[in-house]
């Protein structure tokens, strides 16, 4: 069996693993690459492999960085299953399609200002239509149920607890010398959050692959997270606004219920909450269709919300007009925007007008990758670079750990020990490479698990 990490290993963005057997090959995950300056040509080069060979492709949950170069598989030329939940389903339609209008965006942009960008090509990763056309390859599948991609292959998605319809995926394969078990942890949750409930524990597996974007860290507690929230807002809103950057799908939501909470207990003044990115809105809407999915904290949060219209006014902005017109109002605005990293979307207007203004405040609530916007900001930049303009950071910075989607060291680690026995081979993936390193190294030193690696992007194992 061989094991290839076309990306997402190293790194934080790119997720995609390519297995191969004598009789099978399938992908797990095909992210895109997001932040830094080769994150273009990085995603033009992905999935250089021959595609008329690949049978079927799992995918763990809807992230970007884990399913956005779907339409462009299926653009060049793979035209079989892409299994998923149901609610992953769900969101995809709005996240790749949101994914697909930005990249014709882009390319439209890059015709325009060709003097200046001529080592990009013009056209797009992929259009709306074809990400339209990947849509319909996917295969919906319920947690916990087993299903058969290939006659020498079984599987399993188990809840990985980080966003709505988020998947452990956990596979058998049969192969030559017997058959092995493959787990790919996906991104797991922070059970101490609140907001889903915590990672599916598994019991074993001969080779497994686990995250560790936040492999180095330990989150500051619901409490602590509460304390820290309140210190960034309470003082702001009265003189200026506070600026929340946060992915659409996932963290929005946490955001929002967090705020609801300090709200409810009277904590905060009524606040005035503005949703300013369709596809977070989109996401905010199937969070609410499916409260099944979330702890039940979560139901009387939402059901208060709905009631007390004059606590807690929550707003979705549609149009671009709309908007613009939130650049209007100096103080008293919560405005949560996408994207999370501050490199596309409506958050880049908001910074450009808030940022200079040190009445304001920035929420930081999820990972900053390298090269983003995001993580200038998070680093302490003075002065950064918005549509061509230099602006002067004078805003107050605010980086809230506790919010996150994903599980901290501990929380990790907590998951490992799940297991019955030392998996095989353990792969340490899905963290920036000296995360990935270090994690790698606590496990063996905490578990006493010995075969754990952390591989980087373009390296193969034969198992
Ligand atoms: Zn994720």
């Amino acid at each position: 069996m061989r094991l290839s990490f076309l990306g997402g290993a190293g790194e934080v963005t790119g997720s995609c693993t390519l297995v191969e057997t004598g009789d099978v090959r399938f992908l797990v995950d095909c992210g895109m690459f997001q932040g830094g300056h080769d994150a273009w040509a990085k995603n033009l080069a992905a999935l250089a492999f021959d595609l008329r060979h690949l049978d079927f492709v799992l995918l763990t949950h809807a992230h970007i960085d884990h399913s956005g170069l779907l339409p462009r598989l299926a653009a060049l030329g793979y035209a079989g299953p892409i299994h998923v939940t149901a609610t992953t389903a769900e969101l995809l339609e709005v996240m790749l399609l949101d994914s697909a209008h930005l990249q014709e965006k882009d390319a439209e942009w890059r015709s325009r200002h060709r003097d200046a960008r001529r080592q990009h090509p013009m056209a797009p990763l992929y259009t709306v239509n074809q990400a339209n056309a990947c849509l319909s390859q996917l295969r919906t599948i319920a947690y916990e149920t087993e299903f058969r991609p290939h006659p020498a292959v079984a599987c399993r998605f188990h809840d990985a607890g980080h966003i709505l319809g988020s998947a452990i995926v956990d596979v058998r394969v049969r192969t030559a010398s017997g058959t092995r078990r493959l787990v790919f942890s996906g991104d797991l949750g922070q059970a101490a959050n609140g907001l889903l409930p915590a990672p599916a524990r598994v019991d074993g597996a001969d080779v497994l692959l686990i995250e560790s974007t936040y492999g180095n860290r330990l989150h500051k507690t619901p409490e602590e997270t509460q304390a820290e929230l309140l210190a960034a807002i309470a003082g702001t809103l009265a003189k200026g606004n506070v600026i929340i950057p946060a992915f659409a799908v996932g963290r929005t939501q946490a955001v929002l219920y967090a705020l609801a909470e300090l709200a409810r207990a009277g904590r905060l003044p009524p606040l005035r909450v503005f949703i300013d990115s369709p596809m977070a809105e989109k996401a905010t809407l199937i969070t609410r269709r499916h409260l099944e999915l979330l702890a039940p904290r979560v139901h009387e949060l939402d059901h208060w919300v709905r009631s007390n219209p004059g606590e807690f006014q929550l707003r979705y902005t549609h149009e671009v007009e709309e908007s613009k017109a939130l650049n209007q109002i100096t103080s008293g605005a919560i405005i949560i925007s996408a994207s999370g990293m501050c490199d596309a979307g409506r958050i880049k207007h908001h910074l450009r007008w808030n940022l200079p203004r040190s009445a304001c405040a920035v929420l930081i609530t999820g990972f900053q990758a390298e090269g983003t916007l995001g993580r200038r900001l998070v680093d302490g930049a003075r002065n950064v670079r918005i549509f061509n303009d230099d602006i002067p950071v004078r805003a107050r910075l605010h980086t809230i750990g506790g919010l996150s989607a994903h599980a901290d060291r501990d929380g990790l680690l907590s998951w490992l020990r799940g297991f019955a026995h030392a998996p095989g081979h353990t792969f340490v993936v899905h963290g920036e490479r000296e995360t990935a390193a270090g994690f790698a190294g606590e496990v063996k030193k905490q578990l006493g698990w010995t075969a754990v690696e952390a591989p980087q992007r373009g390296d193969t194992q034969v198992l």
